[in-house]
């Protein structure tokens, strides 16, 4: 350690470690962030994993809640190298019969590909949309009496629904239904289950707000621009310095966890009461994923030609194949055709790709702990959708569930959103107390995504751990 003590150590380089950093080195505090791994970002890393030349996202690929996180807009991150990357449409949803559905920001762009679901589909969307500013700041915090009571209240009538149960009433046709539940299906639990049309709501209502940006030159630089900007402020970053317990912290007042529960009971011991370790130890984590990252020699060749249109596509022809497919992990099952999901940067992005060729990004969710190989599934859907595709690989690189917990330790099992979304994670994440961030010992915080608004790369869970910690520890109210 290049000083003795701190007035604040962050135990994590992930995206919501590095924000809780800068939130405190902001009001003037001196700050340590310690890293297990060579290198820093956690779910936000970009890498040369197949061929030199092609830079694939070993995790995060689209940012569209990252675009709307109040924090990283205060933090103005394109002064610190971020150009987000708008592709014409932000998510492309093929069907087997060579058409696709298109989630466009524009309301009446989207309904045109919905056919009969238009109308309804825009219904459904308007009021929100118009509203988006505040939508999205009642959404990306813990639950309180909402700001925006009406907005929220009706919100919630929707939200608190199942995909599939919104979708039947709401929409006629297959392609509103499957478009729907592609983006409910981010919510790693099985269709039927209430609460999973929210996430649904909000994927398509940042669409409709902003639209779903990868970053040029890859994820990676959301944290080298929060590194950057944490070091500017006087802020110190240490890699290789993994953290097993208490005594591997440097003297601070504050300490804040960028790790899942179960890490910060091993590592915080009697620092906790066993009551309070008890409860976090019964924190439940979801299904994990497998993924392939392909250098090809050309963009992927889809049957539905709009579908190039797009920096994301969604796999899965109907609602009924996306909701068998998201309930067979919880049962413990691999899916033939499981709902895959493709990122395809390079196609608006020279910087990923040598001169004529492309990245491919794709994953599927399995059972927690897996180590069963999808390549071949993953392909076949590909392929399903885009005949020709495998003859344009040139290398491919997979990690299963089992790899990614080694990759990271916050990836328990595979799981990559930082916990189950089930309801009472929803609720009271990760256990039921007002201030979810903070501890009964007054110094140790909680700033991963294990916390409220939970998984994705918005730097929201660091930067409100961390103002929990200026009010409490150093009685400073941001
Ligand atoms: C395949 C995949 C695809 C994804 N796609 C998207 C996407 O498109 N968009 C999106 O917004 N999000 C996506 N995510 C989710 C996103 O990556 C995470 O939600 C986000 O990274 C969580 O940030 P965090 O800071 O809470 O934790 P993490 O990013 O997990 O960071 C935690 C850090 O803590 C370090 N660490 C762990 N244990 C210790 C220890 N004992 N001592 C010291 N350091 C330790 C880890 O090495 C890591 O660097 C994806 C994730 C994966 C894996």
């Amino acid at each position: 350690m290049s000083r003795k003590s701190y007035d604040a150590v962050v135990v994590g380089a992930g995206p919501n470690g590095l924000s809780a950093g800068i939130e405190l080195a902001r009001q003037g505090l001196s700050v340590c962030v310690l890293e297990a791994k060579e290198t820093i970002g956690g779910g936000a890393r970009t890498a040369e994993i197949t061929e030199p030349g092609f830079f694939h996202d070993i995790c995060s690929a689209i940012h569209p809640i990252g675009v709307v996180s109040p924090f990283f807009k205060s933090m103005e991150l394109e002064k610190w190298g971020v150009e987000w990357v708008y592709p014409e449409v932000a998510l492309a949803h093929p069907f087997d019969d060579g058409g696709a559905a298109l989630l466009y920001q524009s309301l009446e762009k989207t309904g045109d590909t919905l056919g009969e679901d238009k109308r309804p589909y825009e219904k459904l969307m308007r009021p929100f949309v118009e509203r988006a500013a505040d939508f999205f700041e009642e959404t990306l915090r813990p639950i309180r009496f909402p700001r925006h009571p009406f907005l929220m209240l009706r919100f919630g009538l929707y939200a608190m629904r199942s995909c599939l149960g919104l979708a039947s009433s709401r929409f006629r046709q297959k392609r509103a239904r499957a478009l729907f539940a592609g983006c409910c299906a981010h919510s790693v639990l099985p269709l039927d289950k209430i609460m999973t049309s929210s996430f649904g709501m909000v994927l398509a209502l940042a669409a409709h707000a902003i639209n779903w940006p990868s970053v040029r030159g890859g994820s990676q630089k959301i944290v080298d621009a929060l590194a950057a900007c944490l070091r500017s402020l006087g802020g110190e970053i240490r890699t290789l310095h993994p953290v097993n317990s208490m005594r591997d912290l440097p003297q601070s007042r504050a300490v804040l966890f960028d790790l899942t529960p179960r890490q910060v009971v091993e590592i915080a011991g009697d620092a906790l009461p066993t009551r309070y370790r008890k409860r976090l130890a019964r924190f439940r984590y979801g299904p994990g994923v497998f993924k392939v990252d392909w250098a090809l020699d050309g963009p992927i060749p889809w049957k539905a030609a709009e579908c190039r249109r797009a920096a994301t596509v969604h796999l899965g022809a109907t609602i009924e194949e996306i909701a068998a497919s998201e309930s067979a992990m919880w049962k413990g099952e691999h899916q033939e055709r499981p709902f895959v999901l493709v990122a395809q940067q390079s196609l608006f992005d020279s910087t990923r790709a040598p001169v004529g060729k492309h990245t491919g990004w794709a994953y599927c969710h399995v059972p927690s702990g897996s180590s069963v190989d999808m390549t071949e599934r993953i392909e076949r859907q590909v392929e399903r959708f885009a005949p020709g595709f495998r003859d344009l690989i040139r290398a491919r690189h997979t990690i299963n569930a089992v790899e990614f917990e080694q990759h990271n330790p916050n990836m328990i099992g595979g799981d990559i959103g930082g916990g189950a979304n089930d309801l009472w994670q929803f609720l009271a994440r990760p256990i039921l107390r007002y201030d979810p961030y903070s501890t009964p010992n007054e110094r140790l915080y909680l700033c991963s995504s294990s916390t409220p608004p939970g998984g994705g790369v918005h730097g929201m869970c660091g930067s409100l751990a961390a103002r929990s910690a200026l009010k409490r520890v150093f009685g400073i109210k941001v």
